[in-house]
C-alpha cells in the first residue's frame, strides 16, 4: 500500500497511482456511460507549499482548496508563483458573498466549484465583470448540490438545482457553467449497493441535459474523494476530488 506516515509520504507515487486507477476505472466504465475522461483535483488543503510543488513537478495541474484565506496563501506563494505557472486552483470549499473579492483576484484561479444560490452566483458574476480585464474569459463554475441533504453541508436541494442551473445558463454570462458537484455523506457501505448521494447527481445530470438539450459529457460531473472515486467514476463522474490518497493524512484542523 501507498500509506505511510505524513512525513514520509511519497506524494509522486500516491499520485501515480490514483492517476492509473483513473485510466483503468474510466476506460470500463459500462457502455450507457458517457462522460469525458476524468479530471484529477489534487486536494492539497492543510498540506504546505512544498507539497503542492512536489505535485506540480510530477505532473499534476489541477488543485483544490476549501479554505478561502489558505487558497489566498498558497496561491499568492511565491515558490508556488514562481515554479507553477500552470497550475489551476478550484475552489472548494463553503464561499461567503463577503470572500468573494478575495478569491476572484487570485492569481491561477480555474474554476469555483461550489455555488449554491441564485444570490452567489448573481455576485460572483458581478464582481468578476468588474474585474480586469475586460476581455477576459468567463469564470468557470459548477453549481454544489447537497444531495445527502444534511444540514451541515452546503448546496442546492436536487430538486432545486436544473432551475438555478437554467437560470445561470440563461442570465449570468460572465460565468462560464461547467457542470455539477456534490460532497455527500461519509463512509457509505458500498456492499450495500450504489452510493445514493452519486444516484441523486446522476439524476440531476441527467434532468439538466435532457432540458437543455445538451450531451452527457458537455456537462461536467464532480464527485468522489479518496475512498471513493472508482466508484465515482463507474458511475459517470468527470472530476474527481483526491486529497489523502495522494499528499498522505492530514492533521484534524485545529
Ligand atoms: C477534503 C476534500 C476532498 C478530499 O478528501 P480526501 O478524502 O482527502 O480525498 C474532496 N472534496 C472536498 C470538498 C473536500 O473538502
Amino acid at each position: 500500500m501507498l500509506r505511510r506516515t505524513m512525513a514520509e509520504f511519497d506524494i509522486k507515487a500516491g499520485l501515480q497511482h490514483v492517476l492509473q486507477r483513473i485510466d483503468e476505472v474510466s476506460m470500463h466504465r459500462p457502455k450507457e456511460i458517457i462522460a469525458a475522461k476524468p479530471i484529477l483535483v489534487a486536494v492539497s488543503k492543510t498540506k504546505p507549499a512544498e507539497a503542492v510543488i512536489e505535485a506540480y513537478n510530477a505532473g499534476q495541474r489541477h488543485f483544490g482548496e476549501n479554505y478561502v484565506q489558505e487558497l489566498v496563501e498558497k496561491s499568492q506563494h511565491p515558490d508556488i508563483l514562481s515554479k507553477c505557472p500552470e497550475i489551476k486552483w478550484h475552489f472548494i470549499g463553503h464561499l461567503q458573498s463577503n470572500k468573494i473579492n478575495k478569491i476572484l483576484k487570485l492569481p491561477n484561479l480555474h474554476m469555483i466549484q461550489t455555488v449554491d444560490s441564485k444570490k452567489l452566483a448573481t455576485s460572483l458574476e458581478g464582481a468578476w465583470s468588474k474585474l480586469e480585464p475586460e476581455d477576459k474569459e468567463p469564470l468557470r463554475v459548477l453549481i454544489q448540490i447537497n444531495t445527502s441533504g444534511e444540514e451541515a453541508k452546503s448546496g442546492i436541494s436536487p430538486s432545486e438545482a436544473p432551475t438555478l442551473y437554467n437560470y445561470i445558463r440563461t442570465n449570468l454570462k460572465n460565468l462560464q457553467l461547467a457542470g455539477i458537484m456534490t460532497i455527500g455523506a461519509y463512509g457509505f457501505d458500498y456492499s450495500t449497493g450504489p452510493n445514493p448521494d452519486f444516484v441523486s447527481l446522476m439524476a440531476v445530470h441527467n434532468s439538466i441535459c435532457r432540458e437543455n438539450n445538451l450531451p452527457p459529457e458537455s456537462v461536467q460531473v464532480s464527485m468522489g474523494m479518496s475512498n471513493d472515486y472508482e466508484k465515482a467514476i463507474e458511475m459517470g463522474s468527470s472530476i474527481v476530488r483526491v486529497g489523502t490518497s495522494i499528499f498522505g493524512y492530514r492533521a484534524a484542523k485545529a
